[in-house]
């Protein structure tokens, strides 16, 4: 039996990475699978390459922080799908600055996609979700919303921000009786774009970033996916204000 069959699901920045991994592996699992994304050639090849195996999927153009799209976004969900169970809140963006280098118009520009995104995701994730009886949201954090890094301030905030929002949202859940669960996953380095934009294909700076994991190498997008299925999937029920580390022992 498929672990998500008969789930719908929406996961933004899916175009790529993490997300694309996410989404394909949601649809080989059974659900229909929205894959919200700014970029919209990526997006429409992430969608025929789920269909050309079999699965079910749309894309719909979306910029997480913008209201009236997370807005249109789940309207369309629901008009193609009927119905909203799984919400992937994964867009984000990678940037590199210290305290003293990094600049307010930076400082919200972050913010603004990795943080405002999740909240937005989140608040209408909800909406949809208590007209379909429940459902789970899954929020991508990251090792760096645990630990400091003297050169990620700006993310360093936006991820540690997730992290304790997903609880606060986790907790009005499920005080309210609404049985939406809501959890954070926090990858280790994993090679997708936004990792190989940071080294430029750099092989020691590559290295740098692998000697990092004590487990060896760097992560792969399907490590983070599987992760993220079993918070989806109706496998981690009792599961909710959670945070799922998978970082190679980064961390541990
Ligand atoms: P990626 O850059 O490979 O892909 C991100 C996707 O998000 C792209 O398709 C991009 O178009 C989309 N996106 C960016 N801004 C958007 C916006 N405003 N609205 C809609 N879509 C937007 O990134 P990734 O490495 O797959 O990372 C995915 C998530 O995982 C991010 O939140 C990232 O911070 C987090 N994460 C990644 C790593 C890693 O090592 N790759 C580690 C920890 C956490």
């Amino acid at each position: 039996m498929a672990r998500v069959a008969g789930k719908v699901a929406i996961v933004s920045g899916a175009a790529n990475g993490i997300g694309k991994a996410t989404a394909q592996l949601l649809a080989k699992e059974g659900a229909k699978v929205v894959i919200g994304d700014l970029k919209e050639e990526d997006g429409q090849k992430a969608v025929a390459e789920i269909k050309a195996a079999g699965g079910e999927a749309a894309f719909v153009k979306l910029n997480v922080t913008d209201e009236a799209a997370w807005k249109a976004a789940i309207e369309q969900t629901l008009k193609l799908y009927g119905r909203l169970d799984i919400a992937v809140n994964n867009a984000g963006i990678a940037y590199s600055g210290s305290v003293e280098s990094t600049s307010l118009e930076d400082w919200r520009r972050v913010q603004s996609i990795n943080l405002d995104g999740v909240f937005l995701g989140t608040q209408v994730a909800i909406e949809a979700m208590k007209k379909s009886g429940g459902g789970s949201i899954v929020n991508l954090s990251s090792i760096e919303g645990l630990i400091g890094d003297p050169m990620l301030a700006a993310y360093n905030a936006s991820k540690g921000g997730v992290r304790l929002f997903t609880k606060s949202a986790a907790l009005h859940c499920a005080k309210s009786g609404y049985k939406i669960r809501v959890n954070s996953v926090h990858p280790g380095y994993i090679w997708t774009p936004m990792v190989a934009g940071l080294t430029k294909e750099d092989a020691a700076a590559r290295q740098k970033l692998v000697d990092l994991h004590p487990i060896g190498h760097l992560g792969e997008p399907n490590d983070i996916a599987y992760g993220i299925l079993y918070l989806a999937s109706d496998e981690s029920k009792f599961v909710t204000g959670s945070e799922l580390v998978i970082d190679g022992g980064y961390t541990a």
